[in-house]
């Protein structure tokens, strides 16, 4: 894969407003964490899309990629591989003191493509990342991944108890 563009110069394609330019280049969405957890896209990088546009002041950017993310299963801490879909949009303003017009990842004409594929990624990941839709977790009683493990080996709680056992054999004498 190519190297990952960190940052893109927007002035550099000299369009007029209402002209617009696609770009597919590589960007690199570093590393994400969610609940304490360390998520990672495949290969370091990502194809992203750009469709590009001049406006009357500004741009605005759309930012199309599939990221295949690996990270520990929230579940059971096996690993966990998600494909997530990002589509975000970025309009900037130059000059203008209405926030909602300006990007916070546009500065000078400068798109930093890096940290908007990084939280663009982020929003778009999962809240609980699992191995598998169906997950069965860890056994609360002794941490076994209950994945591939028989359920009856399990039910903790038939276990005897040893003071009870004593119990019953004190209410029999
Ligand atoms: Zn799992
Ligand atoms: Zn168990």
């Amino acid at each position: 894969m190519a190297a990952a563009y960190h940052s893109i110069d927007l002035a550099r394609f000299a369009l007029r407003p209402g002209e617009g330019r696609r770009l597919d280049l590589v960007a690199d969405p570093g590393q994400l964490e969610l609940a304490g957890q360390r998520y990672t896209a495949a290969g370091d990088a990502v194809d992203a899309r750009l469709d590009l546009s001049r406006t009357a002041a500004g741009y605005a950017v759309r930012m199309r990629f599939t990221a295949h993310v690996s990270g520990p299963c929230m579940r059971c801490l096996d690993d966990a591989d998600v494909t997530v879909e990002v589509d975000a949009r970025e309009v900037d303003q130059a000059g203008t003191q209405d926030e909602e017009l300006r990007s916070p990842y546009v500065e000078d004409d400068q798109l930093d493509l890096g940290s908007w594929a990084h939280d663009a990624l982020a929003l778009a990941l999962p809240l609980q990342p699992l191995c598998r839709p169906d997950c069965k977790g860890l056994c609360p009683v002794c941490g076994v991944s209950l994945n591939d493990a028989d359920p009856d080996e399990h039910r903790h709680e038939q276990a005897p108890d040893p003071r009870w056992a004593k119990l019953r054999e004190l209410g029999s004498s």
